[in-house]
């Protein structure tokens, strides 16, 4: 038996599913995950629009929460995050060889995307980051959706952005700031040598920010 996990709907992440599913793997996946591969979706920020996955090619084991996945002498413990990065993401801790596996809900070094288009949040991916550290210890490995491979300290360093970039941009727009007054305050400069030279700059995470707080 083989098993993929897809930790959500994005295409950098799923769109291997067919491959998988054609070569005879059980493609686990989140209920809301398996619903956007279904839809047509419009994501603004990278101006294109995703069309529906062939149903041949959808994850066929369909989560309605966490799951516990006992395999080879591995206990896999899936957890679901709704929302994260988007609204139907999956992390999964192996206990025994003691590896995390974030997909998106942790981006080391580098600003996340996050995708309001189908249900992520600032809000979300904090919880998830904090749920993320939860469960891991200091020998963890850590595998992020984007950048290198990271511990429990990365992740902390991750968390403590997400909330000092929330903060500061939630503080110019309870004071009345459109997005455009809030980017040229540069709420995340502090941030940007680190964070933002990847493919999510600071201005572009200050928007991410600005849409949910
Ligand atoms: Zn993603």
């Amino acid at each position: 038996m083989h098993y993929a996990i897809i930790t959500h709907w994005h295409w950098d992440h799923g769109d291997g599913d067919g491959w998988g599913r054609a070569a005879g793997a059980t493609l686990i996946a989140d209920k809301l995950a398996v619903q956007r591969f279904t839809q047509t979706i419009r994501v603004v920020e990278w101006g294109h629009s995703f069309s529906p996955v062939l149903t041949k090619d959808l994850p066929n084991s369909v989560l309605t929460g966490d799951k516990l996945l006992r395999f080879d002498g591995e206990t896999v413990r899936i957890r679901h995050y709704r929302p994260g990065h988007t609204d139907g993401d999956l992390a999964a801790l192996f206990e025994k060889t003691d590896i995390l596996q974030t997909g998106d809900t942790f981006w080391n070094g580098m600003y996340p995307f996050i995708d309001y288009v189908t249900g992520g949040s600032i809000d979300g991916a904090i919880a998830a980051a904090n749920a993320n550290i939860a469960m891991v210890g200091a020998r963890t490995v850590v595998i992020p959706g984007h950048g290198p491979v990271g511990d429990r300290t990365a992740l902390v360093a991750f968390r403590d952005m997400l909330v000092s970039v929330r903060a500061r941009v939630s503080s110019l727009k309870s004071q009345g700031k459109s997005l455009e007054e809030v980017q040229a305050a540069h709420p995340a400069a502090a941030f940007d040598v680190k964070w933002g030279r990847s493919v999510i700059d600071g201005k572009l995470f200050t928007a991410l920010v600005y849409r949910g707080v």
